[in-house]
């Protein structure tokens, strides 16, 4: 490894749609920012390796006034006219990339983790980045330093106080919160992709894979042929099916410490929701996708 120290004035750890929008920001204002982030891309579960569509509350038709303004608004447009027959989640990766590095107060570190931190009278002091890609150890110093992880990875290291799980309806008294509160989370999610071959493709499931041989085993989530018909699942020229949200779990386990466990679930889960598609649902379902082959 190579030791290196630097200095800003804000350090961002965390690539996500906040962490990059609060280190444009903080750029544009002219300071001079570090964002970190551990994976070889820009988005956090935006990007092109997780597929969460990055559409906040104005999700689909039903609050589209909700949309966000300012600078998403501004990457947003920009995707839809680099990509605008699909939703093409690599060109987003690099959007937010360029848009960075276009900052010239901005430096970007990616596949670069923020693996400590040291604290000095009760502040920050300084944070440990480890850029894999470059076999390089970074110590970054600044008087700011901002938890963009998602996890509060940071604010977890340094023992800042931070909330985690579910609000009880007696705290803030919003009418759909639980009675009481909880440790529950979103579940982790896993997105498969089925790509259209021009022939048939068939799948032959591994042994490990779970039989959901008849439709009832889904009752809740509606999976048939129509429910992933062009326009709602499909991308516009019908190659790729986009599979399906719902296929999540773990919200009521720690998704951080049993996350090698629940990745394993899903993956079972989601390769049985596939053989049920292909092998075992309505016969419309397995003719509509006979040439289809999960990637
Ligand atoms: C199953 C599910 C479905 C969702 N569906 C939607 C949806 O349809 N639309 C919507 O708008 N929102 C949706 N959300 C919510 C949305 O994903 C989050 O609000 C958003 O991702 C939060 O952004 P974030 O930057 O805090 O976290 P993330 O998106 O997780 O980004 C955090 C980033 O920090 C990086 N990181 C973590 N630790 C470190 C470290 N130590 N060093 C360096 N980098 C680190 C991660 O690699 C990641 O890139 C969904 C969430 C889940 C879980």
């Amino acid at each position: 490894m190579d030791y290196k120290k630097k200095q800003y004035d804000v350090v961002v750890s965390g690539g996500g749609i906040p962490g990059v929008c609060a280190a444009i920001t903080a750029a544009r204002d002219g300071v001079k920012v570090a964002l970190t982030e551990q994976r070889p891309v820009l988005g956090g579960n935006s990007s092109s390796l997780a597929l969460v569509p990055p559409h906040g509350a104005a999700a689909l038709w039903h609050s589209r006034m909700a949309r966000e303004g300012g600078l998403l608004e501004e990457l947003l447009q920009e995707y839809a006219y680099r990509s605008p027959l699909a939703d093409n989640r690599c060109i987003w990766d690099l959007i937010l990339k360029e848009w960075c590095e276009r900052e010239p107060n901005l430096d970007l570190y990616l596949n670069a983790r923020l693996s400590g931190a040291e604290k000095r009278e009760g502040r920050i002091a300084n944070v440990t980045i480890t850029q894999t890609s470059t076999e390089t150890e970074f110590t970054f110093e600044a008087p700011v330093f901002v938890d963009a992880t998602g996890d509060a990875f940071l604010s977890d290291a340094v023992g800042a106080e931070f909330r985690k799980g579910r609000e009880g309806k007696d705290e803030f008294g919003e009418m759909l919160a639980p009675e009481k509160g909880d440790e529950k989370t979103l579940p982790s999610a896993l997105y498969m992709l089925a790509h259209r071959r021009s022939q048939p493709a068939p799948f032959n499931p591994p042994s490990w894979v779970p039989k959901h041989e008849g439709c009832d085993h889904f009752p809740h989530r509606p999976h048939a042929v129509g429910k992933f018909a062009k326009g709602k699942f499909l991308t516009e020229d019908g190659s790729i099916i986009q599979l399906f949200w719902w296929c999540s779990l773990g919200g009521d386990r720690d998704t951080i410490k049993d996350n090698e466990e629940i990745y394993s679930d899903l993956i079972k889960e989601s390769m049985g929701i596939w053989d049920h598609l292909k092998n075992h649902c309505t016969p419309e379902t397995r003719e509509a996708l006979k040439c289809y082959e999960a990637a």
